[in-house]
C-alpha cells in the first residue's frame, strides 16, 4: 500500500505556458501522432532530452561519472556515496608525475584496495597512467 501512494506521488503535473501559436501547432502534431497534447509535449520532450544527453556523452575531457564502465561493484558502491560535486573535483585534480601538474583523469576503472578506493586511469593531457586513492572514512 505505501508502495502505490509513493508511484503515484512520482508523476509530476506541471502546466506549460505557451503563445497560441505553439499550442495549435502543438495540437495539429499530436493530432498527427495519435496522442493527447499531453502525451505528445511529454514524449518530445523526453526525446529531445535523450538526444542531448547522448550528445554529451563520452567526451574524453568530461568523464560521465555516472557511466562508470569499468568499477568493480564494492568500487562503485563507494564511489556513488560519494557526493557528485567532490567527485568531480575528485576527478579533476589527479597529480600527474608527467605534466607535474594537476590533470584530470580519464578512462578510469575504480577498484577497493584495502580501505581505500583506488581509481587508475590515464591523463587527460599526456595520457600517461595517473592513480587516486581515496581514502576509506
Ligand atoms: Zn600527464
Amino acid at each position: 500500500m505505501q508502495e502505490k501512494n509513493e508511484a503515484f506521488l512520482d508523476g509530476v503535473r506541471i502546466t506549460l505556458r505557451m503563445t497560441p501559436q505553439q499550442r495549435d501547432l502543438l495540437r495539429r502534431a499530436a493530432e498527427v501522432g495519435g496522442m493527447p497534447v499531453s502525451t505528445f509535449v511529454l514524449h518530445s520532450a523526453c526525446q529531445a532530452a535523450d538526444l542531448l544527453l547522448i550528445e554529451q556523452q563520452p567526451g574524453v575531457l568530461s568523464p560521465t561519472v555516472e557511466s562508470l564502465p569499468t568499477f568493480t561493484e564494492p568500487a562503485r558502491q563507494r564511489w556513488e556515496a560519494i557526493p557528485a560535486d567532490i567527485r568531480q573535483r575528485l576527478l579533476s585534480n589527479v597529480w600527474c608525475g608527467c605534466c607535474r601538474h594537476e590533470v584530470t583523469i580519464t578512462n578510469f576503472s575504480g577498484t577497493i584496495k584495502g580501505r581505500d578506493l583506488l581509481l587508475v586511469g590515464k591523463c587527460a593531457e599526456c595520457h600517461g597512467d595517473v592513480a587516486r586513492v581515496i581514502e576509506g572514512a
